[in-house]
Formats: C-alpha cells, structure tokens, sequence
C-alpha cells in the first residue's frame, strides 16, 4: 500500500511537469506540421512526396503523445457531482462510431437502471474513449464492441461492461496492462490504460480486465452510485 502511494505521488509530480512542457511544445509542433502540408501539397518532388507523409504521421503520434500527458495531470475543472453515466455513455459511442464503422467494427449500448452516479463527466468519458479505443483496435477483421450499463443498488454502484470481440491477451499480457509505455501496438502510446486507472481511481471507482485469447477482452469500470437528491 504504502509503496503504491509513493509511486503514485511521483507520477503526479512527473506529469504535472509534463503537462506545462507539453503546452509549450504544442504549439511549434502545429506550426511545423502546417507548414510541411503546405510545402508537400502539389509538390513535383519525389522526395518531397515519399517523405511528407512519414513526417505528417509522426508529427501526429507526437501530438497524440502529448494529448495523454496532458490528461495526466488534474484539469483545473476536475469535480467530484453528480453525472449522467447515460448521457456520457451515448456521446462517447457516438464519437467512436465513424471511426468504427471504418474499420468494420460495431458498437451496441444498452443501459439499465439508475444513471446518475458521483463522477467527473470529463474523467469518464476520456476514460470511457480510452477503454473503447482499445476494444476497437484489438478487433482485426470485423467485430463487435458491447457495452452494458447496470445498478447494483446493493453495492450502491453503476456498473459499465465494455467487451470486445478482438483478439484478447494472454495471462502475461494482461498482467501489464496499466505499465507506463506498456504497448504491442506499433503506433501506441502505451499510456491510455494507466491513465483509465488513475482517472477512474480519482473518481472512487474501480476498473478490472478479463480476457482471452482469440475471443476477447471484458473490461468492467464500476462507479459510485449518486444518492443525493
Ligand atoms: P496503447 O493502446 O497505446 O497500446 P494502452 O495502455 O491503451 O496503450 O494499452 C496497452 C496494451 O494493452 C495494448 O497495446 C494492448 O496490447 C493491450 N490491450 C489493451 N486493451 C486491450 C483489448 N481490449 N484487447 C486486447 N489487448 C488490449
Ligand atoms: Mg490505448
């Protein structure tokens, strides 16, 4: 216990850091991708057209790298009250869909029960996007993303399922799961998972994954449920 409070108060240090660095970079970067769409754009020179792209895609990756650190530290706005897990639910399914739909993969939603729980809207859904995100990718040819949102009123939780029909992890692949930079993607960050824990952490929640290989992957997010009012 003790040991995990360490590390996790040097990881809010680090990231605070990176946060602030991160904005600085962000803008540059913008410049300088602009500029190399505009020089590569009708351009007659081989060079030009074979690199361009290369350059494009990992200005790219270097913003989306970025874009997670900077969820790493606590938006200002950041408030534990009352939210719609429904409501957060349908936009981040409808956000993912088109990209989805590109890569032939569905999306069902079905909700049940009580929808307010004690959370950050904005926490969730990045939480919510990360997990689906993944579900998604690890679907190779055609598949299925199902996501379910029960109440256990009992243990005063909102329960949200997300499985997907992708080609899941073995038992050691699932044990990494959270490591920073743990990825096997080739274009991964390998920061959405630990970043999911900690936000749903923040949120008094708890989040577990279940998987198997070449049938897929259960991640469970459970939330206090709101009582108030
Ligand atoms: P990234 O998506 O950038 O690789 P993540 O932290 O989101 O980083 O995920 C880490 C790794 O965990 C992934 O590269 C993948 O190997 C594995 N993983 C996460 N979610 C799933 C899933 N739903 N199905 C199969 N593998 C998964
Ligand atoms: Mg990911």
């Amino acid at each position: 216990q003790f040991d995990d409070m360490i590390y996790v108060d040097k990881l809010a240090t680090v990231s605070e850091m990176a946060a602030s660095f991160a904005h600085e970079i962000r803008n540059p970067l913008t410049t300088v991708r602009g500029f190399v769409q505009f020089l590569s754009e009708g351009t007659k020179d081989e060079r030009v057209k074979k690199f361009a792209p290369i350059i494009l895609e990992e200005l790219d990756r270097t913003n989306e790298i970025i874009t997670e650190y900077l969820t790493l530290a606590k938006p200002a706005q950041f408030q534990l009250q009352k939210i719609n897990v429904d409501d957060i639910l349908h936009t981040s399914v409808h956000l993912l869909s088109p990209l989805g739909a590109m890569l032939n993969v569905s999306f069902q939603l079905y909700t049940e029960g009580k929808s307010d729980a004690y959370g950050d809207a904005d926490y969730l859904k990045q939480a919510l996007l990360n997990v689906m995100k993944n579900g998604m990718e690890a679907i190779e040819s055609g598949g299925l993303v199902t996501i379910h949102k029960t109440v256990d009123e009992k243990e005063k939780e909102v329960i949200i399922t997300i499985r997907d029909t992708g080609k899941g992890m073995t038992e050691e692949q699932l044990k990494k799961i959270g490591l920073p930079y743990y990825t096997t993607k080739s274009k991964g960050t390998g920061l959405g998972s630990m970043i999911t824990a900690r936000l749903i952490r923040e949120m008094g929640g708890t989040i577990t994954y279940e998987s198997r290989l070449n049938v897929g992957t259960t991640v469970t997010i459970t939330l206090p449920l709101y009582e108030g009012d």
